[in-house]
């Protein structure tokens, strides 16, 4: 009999027995979101690749403005403009200036630009300043934003749009992500039908199977749905069997009553190694996971609630074990609408929702009993509540997972 683990033993223990597969595919830019970025990205271009105006106006000598007010303005020659999208040919002499637009190109030897509005067109070609420029006033200088060499990502981040904004600024027109991770599912039960039939006496509909896949989706694996398998020892074995060949983990869920939670464990020993039979948290106390060569074998409860949180603290974190991706979680901290008891010897986890009441964010814990699928229909999130605490009280600060 394996030792029921706590979620922390959990976490190290599939640090410790997985590997990141290290395994890389090219894609182009367009269908880079969302992906596992698999290389250090270095710019090799300077951005921006010239000294730009960050303000219409008027490009200069700074020393020409020094000591300028509105009662004593610099007078300065107007000698050209700059021109959007060309370089900045113009020469600018001593006490004079050239115009430019936001994002123009600073003309060699200016070292600043004066704001349109701190300046007076006098039509006769010449422009008096108003306030004073300083050197770099109002500036970008070629390579603020990247230098060639400067590592603009990192390997292991899930790319978000503002990182394709930044790597279209270098010059990237595709890059290294970890291939979409291919996952197994399995619904066990002799009760289950699909979703989209009518359950007959006794018979209840798949939640598992479509939850899961969707968690996955949303996660960016890619779900191979096997469907239902009766409660039935040898057909399980081989259709886990099967599902290992063709994917880099399997997920089963449900079996986990008495004499079939034994079978489970048995197949995964039978197939593998079995490594943990027990988290310490409620729901999802009977989670199993064992493990085929570097290959997961995770069985899950049965009860929806408890599956989804297992799969959303443990499956997820191995997942992005085997990807060598970095999982950002941020949580949000939200004052309880309700107190929340728990008094389990074992970490509880809370969904609820999150409303936003007079600018504080508020968290209201979902009650409904224990395993509904209700519990977690409409949740925002959910918060933890530690082994050793007896509860939250109403008004109490909680930090909140988003979901
Ligand atoms: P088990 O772990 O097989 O004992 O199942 C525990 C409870 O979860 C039972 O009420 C099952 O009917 C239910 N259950 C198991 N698998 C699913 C599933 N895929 N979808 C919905 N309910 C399930
Ligand atoms: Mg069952």
């Amino acid at each position: 009999m394996l030792k029921v683990k706590t979620p922390e033993e959990v976490l190290r223990l599939i640090e410790k027995e997985f590997r990141p597969l290290g395994r890389s595919e090219n894609v182009s830019l367009p269908d880079a979101l969302g992906r596992v970025l698999a290389e250090d990205v270095r710019a090799e271009e300077y951005v921006p690749d010239f000294d730009r105006s960050t303000v219409d106006g008027y490009a200069l000598h700074a020393k020409d403005s020094f000591g300028c007010s509105e009662a004593a303005p610099a007078i300065l020659d107007l000698v050209g403009e700059v021109k959007m999208g060309e370089s900045a040919s113009v020469a600018v002499p001593r006490d004079a200036c050239v115009y430019v637009p936001t994002g123009g190109a600073i003309p060699a030897g200016c070292d600043c630009a004066v704001m349109i509005e701190h300046t007076e067109d006098y039509g006769d070609g010449t422009i008096g300043i108003l306030r004073p420029g300083a050197p770099g006033m109002n500036m970008i200088f070629r390579g603020d934003d990247v230098r060639p060499g400067r590592t603009v990502l990192k390997a292991g981040r899930v790319l978000a749009p503002q990182d394709i904004g930044a790597l279209a600024a270098i010059g990237r027109t595709g890059v290294t992500v970890r291939p979409r991770l291919r996952v197994g599912v399995i619904s066990t039960g002799d009760e289950l039908v699909c979703a989209d039939q009518t359950p007959g006496p006794g018979q209840m509909r798949d939640i598992n199977g479509p939850m899961l896949a969707a968690l996955l989706k949303d996660f960016g694996a890619e779900s191979i749905e096997i469907g239902i398998v009766a409660d039935d020892e040898e057909l399980l074995r081989e259709r886990i069997a099967a599902a290992l060949h063709a994917c880099d983990a399997v997920i089963l869920s449900g079996g986990s009553s008495a004499g079939v939670k034994d079978a489970a464990c048995r197949i995964i020993e039978g197939l593998g190694e079995l490594l943990l039979h027990g988290i310490a948290v409620k729901p999802g106390k009977p989670t199993i996971l064992g493990k085929a060569g570097n290959k997961p074998l995770i069985g899950l409860p049965g009860h929806p609630v408890a599956a989804f949180f297992a799969a959303r603290l443990f499956v997820l974190p191995l997942l992005a074990r085997l990807e060598g991706r970095t999982l950002r979680d941020f949580p949000v901290r939200a004052e309880l609408s309700e107190s929340l008891s728990a008094n389990h010897g074992r970490m509880q986890i809370s969904p609820c929702r999150l409303e936003e009441k007079d600018g504080r964010l508020t968290a209201e814990p979902i009650r409904s009993k224990s395993g509904l699928i209700t519990q977690l229909a409409g949740a925002d999130g959910f918060l933890l509540i530690e082994r050793d605490c007896e509860g939250l009280e109403k008004g109490a600060e909680a930090e909140v997972c988003r979901l």
